[in-house]
């Protein structure tokens, strides 16, 4: 078993922390609120993150952006300068992949971004995805550190392929959920039943994850956010910040994402009237409004 330190205890890092205490890690945690070390039951409280970091084999952040992520790793007291020189890094926060090189490129030894999907109930039920970029060596070291704490792990390449992988899906999924919700809006305006437009798209060219999984309608998946009011799940304002790292990627690296970038507007707009706390499929009640 491995000593870890683990610093950025809020909604993910607390469970994701617990889980690796679970497993029999030993594990130091840090958070800058009192309230977070709290919630990290079975983890061993630390006076900073560099203590945190301190003798650790592993050192994992989980920080809401990419200048938390920066600040932690590099600033004054940083963790990449508190944590041996074995230790394996590993940021598992969502963040913009131009600092996650940057971060990999100047910690001066294996450093993985490995972000995650599968939301609080997947980091409390230890079934997060990791999507991990950086060196091979790091990331064989990791993987069992990481499937402590999630069932998928793929190694995506290098620095940054991390972040880069959850970028483009979740682009892919806002642009997928959008399109679902305005097939629905146009069927309901001919007449056409959303368990008819369902069955047919659902076994055709139409077929979707944002159609036969999470299904924005109430009724043909029952379980999907729109059975319960559309409480989430996946928070808009969650979308709207990947949307917002995506497009940042398109101007970073001059790649044509016109989808994407309406995208954002439409999650924007949601956002801003009112959303932010709704599940991401709830945007199918402002494409009814127009
Ligand atoms: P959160 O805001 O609940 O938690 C962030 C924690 O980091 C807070 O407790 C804060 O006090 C702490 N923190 C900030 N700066 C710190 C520092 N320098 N040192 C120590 N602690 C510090 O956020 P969250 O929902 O846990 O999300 C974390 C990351 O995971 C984000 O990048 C988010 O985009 C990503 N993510 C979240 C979800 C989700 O469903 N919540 C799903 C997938 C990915």
């Amino acid at each position: 078993m491995a000593r870890i330190g683990f610093v950025g205890l809020g909604n993910m890092g607390a469970p994701m922390a617990r889980n690796l205490a679970r497993a029999g890690h030993e594990v130091a945690v840090f958070d800058l609120s009192a309230e977070a070390m709290a919630r990290a039951e079975g983890a061993a409280p630390a006076a900073s993150g560099a203590d945190a970091a301190g003798g650790a084999e592993f050192v994992l952040t989980m920080l809401p952006a990419g200048q938390h992520v920066r600040e932690a790793w590099l600033g004054a007291g940083g963790l990449a300068a508190a944590a041996g020189p074995e230790a394996v890094l590993i940021d598992c926060s969502t963040i913009d992949v131009a600092t996650a090189r940057e971060v990999a490129g100047a910690a001066g030894r294996p450093f993985l971004d490995a972000p995650v999907s599968g939301g609080v109930m997947g980091a409390e039920a230890g079934t997060l995805t990791f999507m991990v970029g950086g060196p091979e060596e790091g990331f064989a070291r990791a993987e069992p550190v990481l499937r402590a704490m999630g069932r998928t792990v793929v190694h995506c390449g290098a620095a940054g392929a991390g972040q880069a992988a959850k970028a483009c899906n979740n682009m892919l999924l806002a642009v997928s959920m959008i399109g679902t919700c305005e097939a629905f809006v146009l069927a309901e305006k001919l007449g056409l039943s959303h368990e008819a437009l369902f069955e047919v798209a659902s076994k055709s060219s139409g077929q979707c994850w944002s159609l036969t999984t999470y299904c924005p309608v109430p009724g043909p998946v029952p379980g999907s956010p729109a059975n319960r009011d559309y409480k989430p799940g996946f928070a808009a304002a969650l979308m709207l910040k990947d949307l917002g790292l995506a497009q940042q990627a398109a101007g970073e690296t001059g790649a044509a994402t016109p989808m994407g970038a309406r995208a954002l507007e439409l999650y924007r707009r949601f956002v801003e009237e009112g959303g932010a706390g709704t599940d991401f499929s709830g945007i199918i009640g402002m494409l009814r409004g127009g």
